[in-house]
């Protein structure tokens, strides 16, 4: 190898390096922002009209007899919040968090 492949290399080595310390903050600031935007988004109301639509509890225990066994906001594709915490975003009602334990009727399971 010629001294000037191994300064290229070495150079395109420092060159990843510091673009990988320079994106790091960045993630976390994404990380960090999109956890702040869902401690201020408001918990979802069984009284809410669109909770009623979908006949939404936030106890599954509660829903009537349309509710597959088993079924709830924790093991529902729609339901964005992996993270285990007891309220967290669904994609069928935008802006509010539902109860990880709730239920509505446009459960889908996660696949
Ligand atoms: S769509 Fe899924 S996560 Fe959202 S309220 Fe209904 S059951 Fe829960």
């Amino acid at each position: 190898m010629s001294q000037s492949h191994h300064d290229e290399s070495r150079r395109r080595f420092l060159r990843a390096g510091l673009l990988g310390v320079a994106a790091a903050p960045l993630g976390a600031a994404l990380v960090s922002r999109q956890a702040q935007a869902q401690d201020d988004m408001p918990q979802l109301t069984e009284d809410d009209p669109a909770a009623q639509a979908l006949s939404y509890v936030h106890d599954a225990a509660e829903a009537g007899g349309a509710r597959t066994e088993g079924a709830n906001c924790a093991n529902c594709q729609l339901f964005t919040d992996r993270d285990g915490a007891e309220w967290g975003p669904c994609s069928a009602f935008p802006g509010k968090l539902v109860n990880r334990n709730g239920w509505c009727s446009a459960w889908v399971e996660a696949s």
